[in-house]
Parts: C-alpha cells; structure tokens; sequence
C-alpha cells in the first residue's frame, strides 16, 4: 500500500544519502594528498580565434585520476576540496604544472600559446599569492605574458577592496586577467572597469540558447560591445554548434571555447593539433540573419 511504499522509499533515500555522504568524506580524506600522490591530470581545452580560426590559447581543466574511481572530473571534486581547504595545494600545483606545459610545447618548437589556468576563490585569497605565481613562472622559464589567470566574477565579487589589491599585484607580474563565468554573479558590466580584466568569459548558460532566446543573445552582444569598448577581449564558453558560432561572428566576439572545435583533450592531443594547424573554417560568408 501507498504508506509501505512511502517508507521504502524514504529509507531508500536514507540509506542513499548515508552513503552518498560516506562517498564524500572518503573523497575528502582522499584529497588531503592527491598532489604527492601524484593523481592530478591537465587536460587542456583550445581557445579559437575568431578572426584568424587559429587556436590562441588553452584552458587548464584538472582532472583526478583516482586509483579506483576513475578519471574524476572537477564537479566531483574541486567543491570538496574548496570546503577543506585542499583546494589551495591543488591550483597551485595546476599552475606550475601548466607553465611547465607550456615550456614543454614551446621546446618542442610549437608556435607560443596562451595558457588560462583557474583559480579558486580561496587561493585568490592567498597572502602569498604573488610570490607562488611568480615562483611558478620562474622555475619554469615561463613567459607571463603568455600566462592568463582565470577568476570567476563571484569570487571577485566577495571582497571589492582585495580584489583591486590582488588583480593589480597580478598585473604587476605580467599576466593576464580573465574574468570567468561571467554575467552568473552580481557584477555589472560597470565593475568592468575597475578591475584590471584582460579578458571576459562569457558563460555557457547564457551561449547555450543563443540562437533561439533573444534576451540571452542581446545581453552577449550588450556584454560584447561593452568589452570591447572597455579594450578587453571577449570570448565565449560552450560554444557547441555551428549555429552559435556563427551567430557570435556577426556578435563580433573576438575568440570562442567549447565543444564545436573541441573538449578538454590530453597534452599531446594539443601538440598534434598545433603541428597540424588545426583551425576554425571559417571560409563561409559571414551571412546576415535573412530575416534581418
Ligand atoms: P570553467 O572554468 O567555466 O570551465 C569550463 C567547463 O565547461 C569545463 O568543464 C569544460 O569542459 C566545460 N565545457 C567546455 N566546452 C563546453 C561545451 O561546449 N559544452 C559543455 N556542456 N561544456 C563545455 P570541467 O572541466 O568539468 O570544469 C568545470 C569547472 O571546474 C570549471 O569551469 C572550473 O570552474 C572548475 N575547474 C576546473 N579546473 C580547475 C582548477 O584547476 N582549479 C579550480 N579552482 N577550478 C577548476
Ligand atoms: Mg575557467
Ligand atoms: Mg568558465
Ligand atoms: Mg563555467
């Protein structure tokens, strides 16, 4: 009857739940020493120019190959390690490990690339932020121009008067500043200005429905124009079909990201696309709308 089935199910959702946080506080134990472990894996996602279709740049995405579960992706585990703290080992050694990639293809004799790595909130937070991005540079020989910082808007946002005080160290040392996510938080196109951004990413929520919901393609060419105006350059995440790449042609983005061109592959992955000069085709007229 309907009341045994109701308490089946609650004990089943328990008993789920019991597990499902038996599973997070192993992975949160299991996080303490994933970097001496040796589990974290770069996997690299390319940026495309929308003016040449030439690949300019990578994401840093991490990955935790974990012993028994598998290649773990960040959903699994970058908010564990953000509540315990672990986080902060883990982007640090994301960074080293991405300059040193991109001297890796650099003495390959690939042509230079941008290198975007993603920093949380917390290590944002970090005293000695500074110094751990310039050690970084340093032991691997690594040109900081070529070094592109990744801050999502909401940890921007926390704290204003840090904000202006870390981004401007940041710059001091050369590198670049990428405002990721942006438009999910509760900046406004005017904070814009304050900070010094290199770069605005647009969300994927917002590129998703691009092509059939006019407030969302209106607020991408609102954020577009804007940028631009403001001397930054735009690029837009989840870029999947040939539909929304087009659309951000005419938008006049300057670069896109996402799986139309390609996911998040392993190093040798974007050594082969770059001896290759995989590209963009973007041979087709850049039609306007017909019905325009
Ligand atoms: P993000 O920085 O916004 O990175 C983009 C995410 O969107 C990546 O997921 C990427 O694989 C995914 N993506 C790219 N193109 C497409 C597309 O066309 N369609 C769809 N549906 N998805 C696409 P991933 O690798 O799972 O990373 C998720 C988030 O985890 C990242 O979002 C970033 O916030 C965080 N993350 C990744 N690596 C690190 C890291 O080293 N440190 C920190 N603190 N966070 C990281
Ligand atoms: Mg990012
Ligand atoms: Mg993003
Ligand atoms: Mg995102």
């Amino acid at each position: 009857d309907a009341k045994a089935q109701g308490g089946n199910r609650s004990c089943r959702f328990d008993a789920d739940m019991a597990e499902r946080s038996g599973e997070r506080r192993r992975l949160r134990e299991e996080l303490q020493g994933v970097v001496e472990r040796g589990e974290l894996v770069l996997h690299f996602q390319p940026q495309l120019s929308l003016h040449s279709g030439h690949i300019v740049g990578v994401e840093a995405l991490v990955r935790w190959n974990h012993p028994q579960q598998g290649m773990l992706l960040p959903g699994d585990f970058i908010p564990l390690a953000e509540e315990c703290g672990s986080i902060v080992a883990i982007d640090s050694w994301v960074l080293r490990e991405a300059c040193r990639q991109m001297q890796a293809w650099r003495e390959a004799g690939l042509p230079p690339i941008r290198m975007a790595v993603n920093f949380s909130a917390r290590q944002f937070r970090q005293r000695a932020l500074r110094e751990t991005v310039a050690d970084a540079l340093a032991a691997h020989a690594a040109d900081p121009r070529c070094l592109e910082i990744e801050i999502t808007e909401g940890a921007m946002m926390q704290d204003m008067t840090a904000a202006i005080r870390v981004t401007a160290q940041l710059k001091e040392l050369g590198v670049r500043l990428s405002l990721d996510d942006f438009g999910t938080g509760y900046s406004s196109l005017a904070y814009l200005s304050r900070f010094p951004i290199d770069v605005v990413k647009i969300d994927q929520s917002f590129i998703r429905d691009i092509v059939t919901n006019p407030a969302n393609a209106a607020i991408v060419q609102a954020t577009v124009a804007m940028s631009q105006k403001l001397g930054k350059v735009v690029i837009a995440e989840g870029v999947e079909t040939e539909e929304q790449l087009q659309f951000l042609r005419r938008s006049d983005c300057d670069e896109v990201q996402g799986f139309r061109f390609s996911p998040a592959v392993p190093a040798d992955e974007i050594a082969r696309m770059l001896r290759e000069g995989a590209r963009l085709d973007l041979s087709a007229p850049l039609a306007q709308d017909a019905r325009e």
